[in-house]
């Protein structure tokens, strides 16, 4: 029995198919973003693939993102201080790479990590968020693209 809670409901409450697909990861107490099961649940291509990083469209982004990518630790680690400093140096050339690639003039870099009681993450795998937003989008209304943070 795997009591070990990888997704965290309570920070999907979308009301929409991410929190179907989160509900179904906890019900299967499988973790998402690990090897043997990140293709059942990412679907989108795999842009870059480092030695500790696999770069990503995130396939649920935040509205009205106009570029929202996810940066996925190949192995399952919570904690920021689990990340080595070859993986930070590997974490900065990908973002690098990703903004010229796409030329993104301005965006959001966001690691939540930890116990998601705290942070706003679904998912407890250690990934990372970059994210440009739209402002010419109708979805952006008075307050942009907001993201939770605990
Ligand atoms: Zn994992």
């Amino acid at each position: 029995m795997n009591d070990k809670h990888y997704v965290n409901t309570n920070n999907a409450r979308s009301g929409d198919k991410y929190e179907n697909v989160i509900k179904e990861i906890a019900e299967h107490k499988v973790c998402p973003f690990c090897p043997e099961h990140i293709a059942k649940y990412h679907k989108n291509p795999i842009l870059i693939e480092g030695t500790f990083w696999l770069a990503t469209d995130n396939m649920y982004p935040y509205k009205p993102a106009k570029n929202h990518l996810i940066f996925i630790h190949k192995t399952h680690i919570e904690n920021i201080s689990e990340i080595v400093g070859e993986a930070w140096a590997e974490i900065h050339k990908m973002i690098g790479q990703i903004i010229t690639d796409r030329k993104i003039p301005g965006g959001s870099f966001l690691m939540r990590f930890g116990d998601t009681a705290f942070t706003g993450a679904s998912v407890t795998h250690l990934h990372a968020h970059l994210i440009q937003s739209n402002p010419e989008s109708p979805d952006y209304g008075n307050s942009g693209l907001q993201a939770r943070v605990g």
